[in-house]
């Protein structure tokens, strides 16, 4: 197992910054007061905390080893599937962290704001045309947030029409936070299966909706990586029974450029800017999931809206069919500085050319270890493709196994068990910024570790060997979970 990236190295271990402590060290030199001395009155400030006393370069240090423990996309492939961990390109941060656009307040007022409103306009505009939408909001702050914008929306329109409806219906190849979405708003989840290729058939769509049902939540591509191939007549049989379809467009990296949902019949759709247009993340946060709708559901739009008069931008809050805010202010600014930087430095080619590139990227892996893992889907893929460990069974070795021993190969494993209808999936997303010479590592790394699958399981079972930190008893963790440090 050598010859691939290096994963060995100086990783330096590091006892408790208090057991470092020394009284007396300090990380910095303060100016000499020019003010007298005094004593604080201890029952104004409380008691302080005590601090570990360090010198500077114990602190560098700290930083630089906690900054080496950590792996992103920063520092190797992580083809993490369903979270699009594509590199993000430097300029975009750059961009988000001029002086203009980091320190704008938001209480500054419309007047005093109008380059970070044109900014926030114009990325409504540049999305809308994207996935095809008359109007895009850029509140929520993730992808299930504008879900629950999304499904809020939905809720609004029915209720406008006279009469509210109870189920919403959702796929087996839809992501996990739809349902809970749906939940949120009272919504009951009917959920039906995909068919046999992957993708949802329209008979199965027409056998369940009827006049109680809001609507259905589509993710497409969805989690199989496949596309639905039947959006178009399914949107037709819910919209004839006066329903709303919601596209979770989280896999726009797959798209970009080739198909518009708002063309295909979906009513409203969000995407996730943090995958798809060079946000960082992972984490927790933060994120955004602007929400685009069709004509018919502007009116529901959360508010603040933006609207330009002549030259002017201002922000509307006079809308008497919205369904409030969904944010504070006007949701994760920074973000869409690094999106909008994003889609203007790539421009509608460059964008047409990522997805073409992240399908190929896929499709290419696919291909190059369908006959190394079992592929339950067998045909040509979006950005992201699905195995599973129904080979490596006999030898007792299962996806967790090859996942783990993945670290020691220099690679942050693939999605593992999800999605739920592929059992025991290994999820494989490369990104269109990964490199063939990248990507034929990763799938070298694979063909070895299915190798040793057959050649020394238990050692797999030990896996990762390698790492600062060897397998962690999971169970464990779950059943006596250590929330204190
Ligand atoms: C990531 C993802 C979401 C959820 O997005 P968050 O920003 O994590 O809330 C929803 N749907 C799909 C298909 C996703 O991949």
């Amino acid at each position: 197992m050598n010859k691939q990236p290096g994963t060995r190295g100086l990783i330096f271990n590091e006892p408790q910054l208090w057991d470092k402590s020394r009284k007396g060290r300090c990380a910095v030199s303060l100016p000499r007061a020019d003010v007298k001395r005094c004593q604080l009155d201890a029952s104004l400030v409380g008691e302080s905390p005590e601090l570990p006393q360090l010198s500077e370069l114990d602190v560098v240090r700290h930083y630089t080893r906690l900054s080496q423990w950590n792996f992103g996309v920063d520092s190797g492939m992580y083809p993490l599937g369903s979270c699009t961990m594509k590199y993000n390109p430097k300029t975009n941060e750059v961009q988000a962290a001029r002086q203009g656009f980091a320190s704008a307040h938001p209480l500054a007022g419309d007047e005093f704001s109008q380059g970070a409103l044109k900014l926030m306009y114009d990325l409504e505009h540049l999305l809308g045309e994207i996935t095809g939408f008359p109007a895009v909001t850029l509140q929520p702050a993730a992808g299930a947030h504008g879900e629950l914008a999304g499904m809020l929306i939905i809720h609004a329109y029915h209720a406008k029409k006279g009469k509210q409806r109870t189920k919403i219906i959702i796929p087996d190849t839809a992501h996990g936070t739809n349902p809970a979405s749906a939940s949120l708003c009272g919504y009951e989840s009917i959920n039906i299966k995909s068919g046999e290729k992957g993708i949802l058939e329209p008979a199965t769509v027409a056998a369940v909706m009827d006049e109680d049902t809001a609507g259905i939540m589509i993710t497409n591509p969805n989690t199989l990586g496949l596309f639905e191939e039947n959006i178009k007549e399914i949107c037709e049989i819910v919209h004839a029974k006066g329903g709303l379809v919601y596209g979770d467009g989280a896999n726009m990296n797959a798209i970009m450029g080739i198909v518009k949902p708002g063309h295909l019949g979906i009513d409203v759709l969000h995407l996730n800017l943090h995958k798809t247009f060079s946000t960082p993340h992972g984490g927790g946060g933060p994120g955004s999931g602007p929400v685009g709708v069709s004509k018919e559901l502007i009116p529901f739009l959360p508010v603040p809206r933006i609207e330009k008069d002549l030259t002017r931008y201002r922000f509307v809050t006079e809308c008497p069919d919205t369904i409030g805010r969904m944010h504070t202010f006007y949701g994760h600014f920074g973000i869409m500085v690094r999106a909008y930087a994003y889609i203007l430095s790539m421009g509608g080619k460059g964008l047409h050319r990522a997805s073409q590139l992240a399908v190929l990227n896929a499709n290419y892996i696919k291909e190059s270890l369908k006959d190394t893992l079992n592929l339950p889907y067998d045909r040509p893929c979006m950005h992201e493709c699905v195995f599973n460990d129904k080979h490596q069974q006999v030898f007792h070795v299962t996806t967790m196994d090859m996942a783990k021993r993945l670290l020691d190969y220099g690679f942050h494993p693939p999605t593992v068990y999800f999605p739920l209808v592929v059992d025991a999936a290994f999820m494989v997303e490369p990104t269109e910024t990964e490199s063939k010479e990248n990507i034929d590592q990763f799938i070298d790394a694979v063909k070895a570790i299915v190798q040793e699958a057959q050649e020394t399981p238990e050692l797999l079972k030990k896996a990762p060997l390698l790492t600062k930190v060897t397998r962690l008893d999971e169970v464990g963790a779950a059943r006596k979970p250590c929330l204190r440090g």
